[in-house]
């Protein structure tokens, strides 16, 4: 097989055939294709999309670059979720530990903060000693040990991804759903779980800034993994303002603590619920949802997930008993009266970047002890005065502008948002359930909509 053909092939339209995808895929991987036919084949795909069928062929070669986590016949069921991403999204961090208190095992692979959008193992690194590059042995060991761990991928788990994805950066074709879906559907299904739970963000906070890109990213990484074997679900989920109140790094360790040990914010509990829920079932842990709401909700009340994330955390060297370490705080007042109409949640991602929360470039250090507290939600009024963001960080007033800028406080009655939910559970959830945040389910059995070359180019 000749690369260029191949190239040549995607450029005009046609589709490939699993061999002709494994061929590329694995050349690229061995070095035998050079990054300069694989970027212009990155760039066909994000020109012309790929088939579902493409789409998990591409997926299965990129895991197959590399190995894979190998369990032992016991029974226990393995189970893990992925977020596209979001300002103030920590659920991972309570997840983890509630879904082992379930009984299952999660061998989570996270990432590091993207974009504007913070990384779970950047917040795990505001524990003084928690390591988040455990060896593929470590994590299996642990895993099985504490029930729960949550690691970097390492460099032997999907390399063609880690490769594919540098490249990417640099030649525009990030966003491309069918280069996504392998991306982060390699990387979980190297972890050899039974089920997975996906919250597809979307909105002023997300990478995909509507509800119909985001709902289409949700198909194609629903559809790819069960067509791989894995009980796949998705959840689209609200980014128009921070998950919770607080955002950034220790910050947000402080409040997913609250949240496992029956505290904290409704909408990160009620999101956390209703993820642990969704792979509960799928994983056939809990026969329905409410039942595994339940359960996850009386855990929260009992603590017991509080010390699950305990040991999980002396496990991978921190202390769970030291106090975090947070910049002192102080508060941006409200300038107008009005109704908070619209939050630019990426800007105040961007914001906690520029107090040094996040990287600007590569491997630039961060300031885990900055971040900011939400002290206003949308659609809430407000006077002049009223508090708006406690600014954690020695130096508040170099986003002072930034934060008030990204906060609209609007006088006329029109500018009250309106949620605009189309999805609408038949199941009642009891009061202090916040469901705003979740607007539609892809369940595993979702019929796959789409038609040839449907997965195309950026979804906008
Ligand atoms: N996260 C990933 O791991 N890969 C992508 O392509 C996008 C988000």
């Amino acid at each position: 097989m000749l690369p260029a053909s191949l190239i040549a092939a995607k450029r005009d339209q046609q589709e490939l055939t699993d061999a002709e995808i494994g061929f590329f895929v694995q050349g690229f991987a061995a070095g035998s294709i050079p990054d300069y036919q694989m970027s212009a084949m990155a760039m066909a795909i994000y020109l012309n999309g790929m088939t579902p069928r493409e789409v998990a062929t591409l997926t299965a070669e990129m895991l197959r670059s590399g190995s894979q986590l190998k369990w032992p016949c016991d029974g226990i069921k393995r189970v893990d979720k992925h977020s596209t991403g979001g300002i103030g999204d920590k659920t991972s961090l309570i997840l983890a530990p509630l879904l082992a208190e379930c009984g299952v095992q999660v061998p989570m692979l996270s990432g590091r903060g993207l974009g504007a959008t913070g990384g779970t193992l950047d917040k795990l690194e505001s524990i003084a000693g928690f390591r988040t590059n455990l060896s593929l042995a470590e994590m299996t060991q642990l895993t099985q040990s504490v029930g729960c761990v949550i690691t970097g991928a390492s460099s032997e788990l999907a390399p063609a991804d880690r490769k594919l994805y540098a490249l990417r950066d640099v030649t525009a074709t990030v966003p491309s759903i069918p280069l996504i879906t392998g991306s982060i559907m390699s990387k979980k299904l190297a972890e050899s779980i039974d089920a997975l739970v996906l919250d597809v963000k979307f909105g002023s906070g997300a990478f995909m800034k509507t509800r119909e890109q985001a709902t289409l990213l949700a198909h194609s990484l629903v559809d790819t993994g069960n067509r791989m074997g894995v009980r796949t679900t998705a959840l689209i989920t609200d980014m128009n303002q921070p998950l919770g109140r607080m955002c950034g790094n220790a910050v947000e360790v402080i409040e997913s603590i609250d949240v496992l040990r029956g505290g904290g914010p409704n909408d990160v509990r009620s999101l956390t619920i209703e993820l642990c829920a969704d792979v509960l079932v799928s994983a056939d842990v809990e026969c329905d949802p409410p039942s595994a709401r339940r359960r996850c909700e009386n855990l929260l009340a009992s603590g017991k997930p509080y010390e699950r994330w305990c040991r999980m955390v002396r496990a991978q060297g921190g202390k769970p008993e030291a106090a975090l370490q947070v910049a002192p705080g102080s508060v941006l007042s409200a300038d107008r009266p009005g109704i908070v109409s619209a939050i630019d949640t990426e800007a105040l991602g961007l914001a906690i970047i520029a107090l040094g929360g996040g990287r600007r470039k590569m491997g630039d250090a961060i300031d885990h002890s900055v971040g900011l507290e939400m002290l206003v939600r949308l659609g809430e009024v407000v006077r002049i005065g009223d508090p708006l963001v406690q600014v954690y960080s020695k130096q508040p007033d170099r986003v002072a502008n930034m934060i008030r800028q990204a906060i609209t406080i609007s006088t006329t009655p029109e500018s009250i948002p309106q949620p605009g939910h189309e999805y609408r559970s038949n199941e009642s959830h009891g009061p202090d359930i916040d469901m705003s945040v979740v607007h539609g389910r892809i369940p595993c059995n979702a019929e796959s909509s789409h038609s040839d070359h449907e997965y195309a180019q950026d979804p906008a």
